[in-house]
């Protein structure tokens, strides 16, 4: 008998190279293995006839090979065989079907063989009907297992591994099933409980069922059951780490501080505008949990330009006036002399120090006692250069994740930590990446905000674009352009893009431009914004390094080359650097050469003002494979639940993975779970050890 971890060596007819193969594939257990899920199944029960049209959904069809022929044109090679359908009929209807340069097929495919395909048929235009490269399966009929597990069933085919195809896969899944007993399959968590009753066994599903059945399912609705028992038992395994990472940020002891201090009242009524109920409303959270006496752990997100920095500048003062320092961490340099510059003019009125600390301005040190600290991320682990404070506020870029902040949370002590996000985080993203984290919304704009006018433009406006940016310096405005260079670091990307600051200088001279990339020194970069502030800069021709936060209220026109380059929700970002004063303001984004088609996909923009519409629109683009690529965040991975689709599930998992781990916060009872719980923590600080 097999077990539930047992290498695959032990597995029938397995060789050293067949497992090397595996191993390579990342599989190395009969674990490993049972979680190798298919990435379709085919109705093999019954086979329909075979299609006498074109059709837009997949066939599974069973035929005779009656044809082969191969047809090399130069280096190009056709294969061409002829499937035709098993039948009593005189004139049996068959098919085509193609494959182009794939040089084995004629060793491997030949007449009078029994064979399966899927793929979609189309249309011959001289008649007829063709599958271009479809997938294909020979069956080999006297063989005793075709009847048994590849046929007459509704049948997995799993991503091939090395030498491993998915006919090999099948078999050998289904032949480790047959040696495991359902007893060795664990159950992480009876999540089961919630699961409808299935009809044929009356009892609810277990692990062991859902396993079995999202292999080899006796029907697609019975699929369907396995995926989403499966789908609820890994979201809850995530929800489970995230809970208990939120538990090990929020359970220690942080210092006091409450909002009834004259400091804080005589700061807000000193502001030159009222605080929005948004505003007001995410102050009392952030106050009820620094009153506490636990650490808070809590991420703040709003759109641009929703008056995130005033929040965080008001609970920063809470601490200061309970005698704490506090700290703000910014993801670039220019950001943190900004914050810096803002922040001196709000506090030194009221006699508190502001100091800035990036990697290259360490000194500086001011007077002892509770004061201001503004820097870099990178200074977040190194909390004695900022003098321990009690209330970190991390201004994040996407770097920031679920590692660097167990990495934050593993500091003793641990201090108040408030995560502010530049973009609106859809909520699938809110309850993964950053399912630690309480969560607070700034859902309203400060009032009389001018609306931003967007334009999606191809590459051949850009003379009309350049006329219309030079109309507006000509008023009195400032204007950012936006060149993206994928790859800063390289010295052919930062000529290319010094050749292009070179041409707009020409363009719109004689207004001063000024060239503003990654590659520059800290103090060179103050200098060159400094001078756009006061405005002796007309215009900043810029990398991405303005997308977060820089605030200049003159600054009227933003206009982005190669703007298909971009994310959706990137844009909207660099769209909030203008419309911050009472002036109309303009983003043009503009095509590069040969890019028209891609435009598309940035017309959102020009509709959608709302950042959560199109931080939505843009994980529906991409995919949230990349944003929950687990390598990076390491959290186990989401491989059946499909989101954002699975959104319930993934609340329902959250509130069942908090509920568990306040009742039984040392898994005791949970023997298993305790297992992978351990299992991924692991994984989650090795990538910050
Ligand atoms: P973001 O959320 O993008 O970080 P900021 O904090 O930079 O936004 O705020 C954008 C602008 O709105 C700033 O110029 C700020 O002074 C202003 N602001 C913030 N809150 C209010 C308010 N309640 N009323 C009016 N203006 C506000
Ligand atoms: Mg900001």
């Amino acid at each position: 008998m097999l077990r539930w971890d047992s290498p695959l060596a032990e597995l029938p007819r397995m060789t050293a190279a067949k497992v090397r193969s595996l191993h390579e594939g990342g599989l190395f257990t009969v674990h490993g293995l049972l979680r190798h899920y298919p990435r379709r199944h085919e109705d093999r029960k019954k086979f329909p006839s075979f299609p006498q049209a074109a059709g837009s959904s997949p066939l599974c069809l069973r035929g005779t090979v009656t044809a082969t022929k191969a047809s090399y044109f130069g280096r190009r090679m056709q294969f061409t065989l002829t499937l035709t359908e098993n039948s009593d009929r005189v004139a049996a209807a068959s098919v085509q079907c193609r494959w182009f340069n794939v040089r084995y097929l004629p060793k491997i495919l030949t007449a009078g063989q029994d064979l399966i395909i899927h793929g979609r048929p189309r249309a011959l235009k001289k008649g007829g009907i063709v599958f271009d490269h479809p997938d294909f399966e020979v069956l080999e009929t006297d063989a005793a297992d075709s009847a048994l597990i590849h046929l007459n069933r509704i049948a997995p085919v799993h991503p091939s591994i090395g030498t491993w195809s998915p006919r090999m896969l099948r078999r050998l899944i289904f032949e480790t099933f047959a040696q495991l007993s359902d007893q060795d399959i664990p159950q992480l968590w009876p999540c089961t409980q919630a699961e409808p009753v299935t009809a044929t066994t009356g009892r609810t599903l277990t692990t062991a069922h859902a396993l079995r059945a999202i292999h080899f399912p006796e029907s697609l609705d019975k699929l369907e059951a396995a995926r989403t028992h499966l789908a609820r038992e890994e979201l809850f395994e995530m929800q489970c780490v995230l809970a208990r990472q939120r538990a090990r940020q929020t359970g220690g002891s942080a210092p006091l501080i409450t909002r009834q201090s004259p400091l804080l009242a005589k700061f807000l009524k000193s502001l030159p505008y009222e605080l929005t109920a948004a505003q007001k409303r995410v102050l009392a959270h952030i106050f009820d949990d620094l009153a506490t006496g636990h650490p808070m752990n809590r991420l703040l997100h709003g759109d641009v330009g929703s008056g995130k920095t005033i929040v965080a500048a008001t609970a920063m003062l809470g601490a200061v006036a309970a005698g704490h320092s506090a700290a703000l961490m910014a993801p670039t340099q220019v950001l943190a002399h900004q914050h810096y510059e803002n922040f001196r003019k709000l506090f030194e009125p009221l006699g508190i120090p502001v100091v800035l600390r990036t990697a290259a301005r360490k000194e500086k040190s001011g007077p002892a006692g509770p004061r201001i600290v503004i820097g870099t991320h990178a200074l977040l682990f190194a909390p004695d250069t900022v003098g321990r404070p009690a209330l970190v506020v991390i201004d994040e870029q996407h770097k920031f994740g679920v590692r660097q902040r167990a990495k934050l949370s593993a500091q003793k002590p641990h201090p108040h930590a408030l995560v502010m996000s530049a973009t609106p985080i859809p909520r699938t993203l809110a309850l993964t990446l950053y399912g630690d984290l309480d969560l607070s919304l700034l859902d309203e704009m400060p009032p009389g905000r001018v609306p931003i006018r967007t334009l999606v433009r191809s590459h051949e406006k850009l003379d009309e674009a350049a006329a219309f940016l030079r109309q507006k310096l000509d008023e009195g405005r400032q204007a950012y352009l936006v060149y993206p260079l994928i790859e800063e670091s390289t010295r052919t990307a930062l000529k290319a893009a010094t050749a292009e600051y070179e041409r707009w200088r020409e363009r719109l001279a004689p207004h001063a431009c000024a060239l503003l990339h990654g590659k520059l020194k800290a103090d060179e970069k103050d200098a060159i914004m400094q001078s756009f502030r006061t405005g002796q800069t007309r215009v900043l021709v810029s990398t991405t390094v303005i997308e977060v936060g820089i605030d200049v209220a003159n600054a009227t026109v933003l206009l982005v080359e190669n703007a298909e380059r971009f994310g959706l929700a990137q844009l909207h970002q660099l769209r909030g650097r203008v419309g911050r004063g009472a002036e109309k303001s303009w983003c043009i984004l503009l095509a590069g050469k040969d890019a028209d088609e891609k435009l598309d996909r940035l017309q959102i923009l020009e509709q959608a003002a709302d950042g959560f519409a199109i931080a939505e629109a843009d994980l529906a683009i991409r995919g949230p494979g990349d944003l929950l690529g687990t390598a990076q965040t390491g959290l186990p991975p989401v491989r059946l639940a499909k989101l954002p689709q699975d959104l319930a599930l993934l609340e329902e998992a959250r509130e069942q993975a908090r509920r568990l781990l306040s009742s039984d916060p040392e898994l005791t009872r949970h023997a298993a779970l305790r297992g992978r719980l351990a299992y991924w923590e692991k994984q989650l600080f090795a990538g910050v050890a």
